[in-house]
């Protein structure tokens, strides 16, 4: 299929499909696809499973819908059913193949032969004459092909230079070559390492800013070598900073490893983590944290990334759903709501949860703890007695109060019940027995618990019939 967009900035997200998505992941693929988004460029998905014994199909299909999920979509690739797929390296092996050939036979790469534990015991001599272990050199050059042994690797002759690069984020990086030994490239013609194959398929790809993961910062030189015996040209690198702990410690495990469909579950919403996900390592000017992708993508500079780590914040992330939820419409929102909330009241009426979602979107923070939270709005909970009461006022004025209520409410009009109407028809109600006395009690009796909504608010999404059934059962449990 042809490219939707053709423009100068092309980027790539390059996954390995060799285990669950996770939020490193994720936030490489945003910060490329806001990138392209901004510079009215391309953006690439390529999965890279070269490695075939760690890469799963699960794997890949976990990625794609986690970028469907976050709506970072690709803009070219293989078609698949009218749909772009995206490009695989496993598919790919031909290329590779030739410019390992190229690499040969300029002399620029060779055969090795050394067994592993040949390798080790390299390293290991390197280690006791105090030397930075790196790949002896013993098979660069060999008259002749061993007749007893088979290759075990292709390795790329590294010259002796000092590599140097500007970093978009990071500035002028400079590493000594002289370091890294021969650097293996491929396992045979056909089984390309990563390495390698990373930097045939963005020259190919024509990709122009490769943005990734400050960890693959160590490969770029390397990368940088490759392409300059290739006769390639070079993108600008641009690497994202590591993202750690509150205590700067590397991102602890348990969120490191939580794949993001788990987060989905949870009840976060794409937008919220999109704007999470952004914010670990770029910073607009002031002091606003809160956007929406459109938004971001005007906002969003590569250049004010931030070098030093960026920590993790979880409560940061349920602050930014929150407002997310909040600032959403309630007709969506409701429709992303019901999955949960049918799983725990299968008897749902979808207008009544329409009506529910209005009252409580504002204090909500994921879509899962929906469920619990107006859980009472279609079960009222068990609740004792003694919750009804207000301030250790006497329980005969509770009842009181309620019983008061009860009459204030059977004198609104059906079809009148709105919270004006609730609000007036208890005003000097509340007056006489003061607000506690008068708001507690209908609060409890209305929601069975202390933290809720407003109590008007909640009458009126009850409506009249209902409100009036929880007072008379609350009147009822008063000794
Ligand atoms: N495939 C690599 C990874 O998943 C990323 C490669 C790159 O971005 O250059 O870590």
């Amino acid at each position: 299929m042809e490219p939707k967009a053709s423009k100068s900035v092309r980027v790539r997200f390059a996954p390995s499909p060799t285990g669950p998505f996770h939020l490193g992941s994720a936030r490489a693929a945003l910060f490329n696809w806001i990138y392209a988004r901004q510079q009215n460029g391309v953006f690439v998905l390529r999965i890279e499973d070269t490695d075939k014994e760690r890469s799963k199909k699960e794997h890949e299909d976990g990625i794609l819908e986690s970028l469907r999920w976050l709506g970072l979509d690709w803009d070219e690739g293989p078609d698949v059913g009218g749909e772009y797929g995206p490009y695989r390296q496993s598919e790919r092996e031909p290329i590779y193949e030739k410019y390992l050939k190229e690499l040969l036979e300029a002399g620029k790469a060779y055969y090795c032969y050394c067994t592993k534990e040949e390798l080790e015991a390299q390293k290991e001599a390197m280690i006791a004459q105090g030397l930075p272990p790196k790949y002896s050199g013993r098979c660069r050059n060999l008259e002749s092909a061993p007749t007893d042994r088979k290759p075990e690797l292709i390795r790329f002759k590294t010259p002796e230079v000092k590599v140097e690069f500007k970093d978009m984020i990071r500035g002028s990086m400079s590493f000594d070559a002289s370091l890294f030994g021969d650097i293996p490239i491929a396992k045979d013609l056909r089984s390309p390492l990563y390495n390698f194959a990373v930097v045939i398929d963005d020259e190919l790809m024509k990709i122009t800013h490769v943005i990734r993961g400050e960890d693959h910062l160590s490969n770029t030189p390397k990368q940088i070598l490759f392409g300059k015996a290739l006769g390639f040209s070079e993108p600008t690198f641009a690497h994202l900073p590591l993202i750690l702990s509150a205590d700067r410690s590397k991102l602890s495990k348990r969120y490191a490893e939580t794949s993001l469909i788990e987060y989905e579950k949870q009840g976060y919403l794409p937008e919220a983590m999109v704007n999470f996900l952004v914010l670990l390592g770029w910073h607009p000017k002031g002091d606003r944290e809160v956007f929406k992708v459109s938004e971001l993508i005007e906002t969003f500079d590569l250049k004010r990334v931030q070098k030093a780590g960026a920590i993790w914040n979880e409560e940061k992330l349920s602050w930014l759903n929150s407002e997310h939820i909040r600032s959403m419409d309630t007709e969506k929102l409701t429709a992303l709501l019901k999955p949960f909330v049918i799983e725990k009241f299968p008897e749902a009426d979808e207008k009544f949860l329409f009506k529910v979602v209005a009252v409580q979107k504002d204090r909500l923070r994921t879509l899962k703890e929906f469920a619990d939270i107006a859980g009472f709005f279609f079960e009222l909970p068990a609740y004792e007695w003694g919750l009804l009461v207000w301030n250790k006022e006497p329980q005969e004025k509770i009842k009181e109060s309620l019983l008061a209520t009860e009459e204030a409410f059977k004198n609104i009009p059906d079809g009148e019940f709105t919270k004006e109407k609730i609000t007036d028809s208890l005003a000097s109600l509340a007056e006489g027995l003061g607000r506690g006395v008068v708001f507690w009690p209908l609060r409890v009796s209305l929601s069975g618990q202390k933290a809720s909504p407003d109590p008007v608010s909640i009458a009126e999404t009850l409506g009249k019939e209902e409100s009036l059934r929880r007072i008379e059962k609350a009147i009822k449990k008063l000794p």
